[in-house]
């Protein structure tokens, strides 16, 4: 059981870092997707989102998939 929480920290931490080091890259761009990046998805990105998240590339829907994918496991 600990070697399997401290593998599914590791490998949240690394997620993290990188998710947070691409959002970083893409906050000084200040440019955010006017569609959803993912390619089964491409829905628009509505402005008020892209607004508030600067360098958003997901659509709502996915970004909470995403959460739920990300906090299920
Ligand atoms: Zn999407």
């Amino acid at each position: 059981m600990a070697d399997l929480y401290d593998q599914a920290t590791e490998h949240e931490e690394r997620f993290r870092a990188q998710a947070l080091a691409a959002q970083a890259r893409r906050t000084l761009r200040g440019v955010s997707a006017t569609h959803c990046v993912r390619d089964d998805c491409g829905a628009e990105i509505p402005e008020a989102r892209r607004r508030a998240l600067p360098g958003v590339e997901l659509c709502i829907d996915c970004a909470m998939r995403d959460e739920k994918e990300r906090s299920g496991r």
